[in-house]
């Protein structure tokens, strides 16, 4: 099988064909460092380290390319708020952020540029666009004028009214039309400001990834990936960028997105205060269950982070630990065939998540010890493949409850029928020796769970 995606640009799922299968090229939008990341900024970047793990292991090289906006309005804010140097914000929040990425079970990409070390490549793309008619110079502003580039919005597929009505909050008197966006903008004393043909300025968002980009992976490059919020305006104005000083083919061929996330069903917000960030959340749980979580919905799905969703991805990867757990592993086993087949089909997680509960139930079904190593070590080969499973199996029942799953779930099933026989004081017997373990039962619906209290 063959990698397929779906494409924003086309709107279609369509098979994958790199333009040089001998050196695939991927960016994904980095974070603006001024703050600490939320659990809905993490979603792109497990996501795409999927894809990134995906495609190295289906072609030779890979260049993967996230960068780090370390100048932006909301940094300055940021910094004049705290009383903090602007320099040692994103040095602390880029900390941050790696830390993150690292407990995630990020790979790290292969080129991390920041945008502060790249301005004279941004000037000269602004230069670029100002030869060729696609930009003007107005009251020490550039701005790239929307009108001069046909082809504009036909990524957001927005058409004239809507662009203005997202352009509208940045209505001001140097814009010839409202649609128009900032390129360069002067900075006042005391704000970081570059030497330019323009004054003393600073770039403006979006020039940062097209320059960037134009770099490390050319004119034209493979995948461009990023959360469906950035659609409009920040992708539809870097592809009009570069593809004004490069041609209309230029930039990236495939387009990635990934839904948004909610928390118990709602935007996460601060004045909510169902606000989570992932520093906050990485006291409280393992970096592998919040992975667990992001992958176990599709990447185009909306995403509900909840008390149930988190706890249900625990109990898999208890499950999942717990299946090769004590066995003899040989590293030499290759990935199951049906993970490839899911994740080649527009990156299935959820689908590939089951395979790995199918490999360990072949654990457990299998007779002989020889089988179930075998199929053990299948099932930790497999979950490279989605970054899940790396963890020593006994480190991660450390500090949790010293009875086994099997034991537990014994004497849920001895509960149960104490409860059909109507056996209620034995029943209760079994829910308090469970507790004592630390394992706590709910009797749902669907059937009693538990979960490590
Ligand atoms: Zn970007």
């Amino acid at each position: 099988m063959a990698l397929i995606l779906y494409n924003t640009l086309t709107r279609r799922k369509e098979p994958f064909v790199p333009l040089d299968s001998n050196s695939v090229r991927l960016y994904v939008c980095g974070p603006t460092v001024y703050d600490f990341a939320h659990i809905g900024n993490a979603r792109p970047y497990v996501i795409f380290d999927v894809l990134n793990r995906l495609l190295r292991n289906m072609y030779p090289k890979v260049t993967y390319a996230r960068n780090i906006t370390d100048i932006d309005d909301k940094i300055i804010k940021a910094a004049k708020e705290n009383g903090e140097e602007i320099n040692e914000l994103t040095k602390r929040t880029s900390h941050y952020f790696w830390e993150d990425m690292k407990a995630l079970g990020n790979l790290p990409p292969d080129v991390e540029p920041h945008a502060t070390a790249h301005v004279n490549e941004m000037i000269s793309m602004i230069s670029c666009l100002l030869e060729k008619g696609n930009a003007y110079v107005s009251d020490g502003h550039v701005l790239f004028s929307v009108k001069s580039f046909p082809y504009y919005g036909q990524l957001s597929r927005c058409n004239h009214e809507e662009m203005i009505a997202g352009a509208r909050v940045d209505v001001a008197p140097y814009k010839k039309d409202p649609e128009d966006f900032v390129l360069w903008k002067p900075s006042e004393t005391g704000i970081p400001g570059w030497e330019s043909p323009w004054g003393v300025g600073r770039p403006g968002w979006h020039i940062e990834c097209s320059a960037m980009s134009l770099k490390y992976l050319g004119e034209t490059f493979d995948i461009h990936g990023g959360g469906q919020d950035l659609i409009f305006p920040h992708h539809e104005n870097e592809m009009a960028q570069t593809q004004a000083c490069f041609g209309p083919h230029t930039f990236a061929r495939v387009w990635l997105h990934n839904g948004m996330l909610t928390v118990n069903g709602e935007k996460m917000s601060k004045s909510l205060g169902n606000f989570i960030t992932m520093h906050e959340l990485l006291k409280k749980m393992k970096g592998e269950i919040v992975r667990f979580v992001l992958l176990s919905s599709h990447y185009r799905q909306p995403l509900d982070w909840n008390d149930q969703v988190v706890q249900q991805s625990r109990q898999s990867l208890d499950r999942l630990y717990n299946a090769f757990r004590g066995r003899d592993l040989n590293v030499e086993e290759p990935v199951f065939e049906p993970i490839k087949a899911a994740l080649e089909d527009d990156l299935n997680t959820p689908l590939a998540i089951s395979v790995l509960h199918d490999i360990a139930s072949r654990v457990h079904k299998a007779i002989h010890e020889n089988e179930k190593n075998k199929w053990a070590s299948i099932l930790k080969a497999s979950g490279i493949w989605l970054g899940l499973l790396q963890e020593d199996a006994e480190n991660w029942f450390k500090g949790k409850t010293g009875i086994e799953e099997s034991a537990i779930l014994s004497l849920i099933e001895a509960r149960n029928k104490a409860r059909a026989h109507k056996d209620f004081a034995k029943a209760d017997q079994v829910r308090q020796e469970l507790l004592k373990a630390g394992v706590l039962l709910e009797d749902t619906p669907q059937g009693t769970i538990w979960r490590h209290n």
